[in-house]
């Protein structure tokens, strides 16, 4: 499956597509607007209605150029609200038209309602990736023609409410189905992709697609500077327990250890892989020492209590060694690599009689380095 962060990565890409050719559209239809207005409008309410429909347009242009430029380290709600927000204005710049309804011919009134709705079908494709996004968008557009319906006693008057309420819903509803359908087509790709991606047996991440998201995670993080942490884990006594029980039977003991490690890190930017062997290795975005140093805790005390037997192991049970890192980044650790400070880590769990977690401590005052429980 493909993973949520990528899958809103993409969605979010989606909804900021083509930020320019949006504004353009916007400005093509205040133009349209514009040709049946002005010969019916004084000058000044002609120019601050032009005005006020540009301003929301351009508010949507200017935070999905924003948002386009690095669209991986932006990717947070607050983004989301504002885009709605952003896609309120846009749509009411335009809607606020309808409150000249009162000043204009019966046909040109026909003709605004009729560019509303045909406004309100042409976003559907560019906001449906988030529906949400674009209600906002109709309700801006529409609020101003409901009010003036309700409000001014004039033809076309409140028997209009009924269709534009039955089209909002029409086009809210396509927008739902729309984003199903992209998010189908999404793991449709995706899918593919993270097949090579994926061990055989264990159905988690393979070596490969660790190694690709660790360069993607450890870039960002050495620009951004939140900590990455990064746990290597190895069977103990493997070899022995295959020995014993057989290949087969040490299959499902990988399987079964790689369960326990996917149901822990479970948060979306987590990665939990298969990194050869009996190897695994966790990569922890945005994690601290202390929640890392926790986890692989829990980890080692749940295969612990699992107590799968094996007698050639010190506890006659199967565990687990594990070393930690946690990297917090700046530009003059760029040839730290974090894979080969785990390692470290864990042959010094090794060393101290296995079934244990040790975490990697570089010492900042000199080049030696020194390890913890
Ligand atoms: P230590 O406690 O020091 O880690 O010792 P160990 O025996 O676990 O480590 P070693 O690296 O010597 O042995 C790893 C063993 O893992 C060797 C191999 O038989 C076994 N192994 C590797 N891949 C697989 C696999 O896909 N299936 C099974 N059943 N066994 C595997
Ligand atoms: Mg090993
Ligand atoms: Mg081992």
């Amino acid at each position: 499956m493909i993973d949520p962060h990528q899958l809103s990565t993409h969605l979010f890409r989606e909804l900021h597509r083509h930020p320019r050719m949006s504004f353009l559209q916007h400005c093509g239809f205040i133009a349209l607007f514009a040709l049946y207005l002005a010969p019916q409008l004084p000058l000044y309410t002609f120019l601050i209605w032009v005005i006020i429909a540009i301003t929301g347009g351009l508010w949507q242009w200017r935070i999905s150029n924003n948002f386009g430029k690095d669209i991986s380290t932006k990717l947070k709600s607050h983004n989301l609200a504002s885009f709605k927000i952003a896609s309120f204005a846009a749509g009411l710049g335009l809607g606020l038209t309808a409150l000249l309804l009162p000043e204009l011919s019966f046909s040109t009134r026909l003709f605004v309602i009729l560019m509303l709705s045909a406004i309100a079908a042409s976003e559907l494709l560019k906001l449906s990736a988030y529906p949400i996004v674009y209600i906002s968008f109709l309700i801006g557009l529409f609020l101003p023609l409901l009010f003036v319906l309700i409000t001014v006693n004039d033809s076309p008057g409140w028997e209009l409410i009924p269709p534009i309420m039955i089209i909002i819903g029409v086009l809210y509803y396509s927008a739902v189905q729309r984003r199903r359908d992209l998010i189908d087509d999404l793991i449709a790709r995706f899918g593919l992709e993270n097949d090579a991606g994926e061990d055989k047996l264990t159905n988690i991440a393979n070596r490969r697609r660790f190694d690709l998201t660790l360069e993607q995670v450890w870039g960002q993080a050495r620009r951004s500077g939140v900590p990455i942490s990064l746990i290597m884990i190895d069977i103990d006594y493997f070899k022995k327990f295959n020995d014993r029980y057989g290949h087969q039977a040490g299959d499902k003991c990988l399987m079964t250890v790689a369960k326990v490690l996917a149901n822990s890190a479970k948060r979306a930017t987590d990665l939990v892989a298969r990194y050869g062997g009996e190897e695994f290795v966790i990569l922890l975005n945005q994690t601290t020492r202390n929640d890392a140093y926790q986890l692989a805790e829990e980890i080692r005390q749940q295969v612990e209590s699992l107590r799968i037997e094996n007698l050639d192991a010190d506890l006659g049970i199967v565990t687990l060694s594990m070393g930690g890192v946690t990297v917090y980044a700046n530009d003059s650790q760029e040839s730290i690599n974090p894979l080969k400070l785990a390692d470290i880590a864990l042959y010094r769990s090794k060393e101290q009689g296995r079934n244990q977690v040790s975490w990697y401590q570089a010492d900042v005052s000199s080049n030696t380095t020194s390890h913890q429980h």
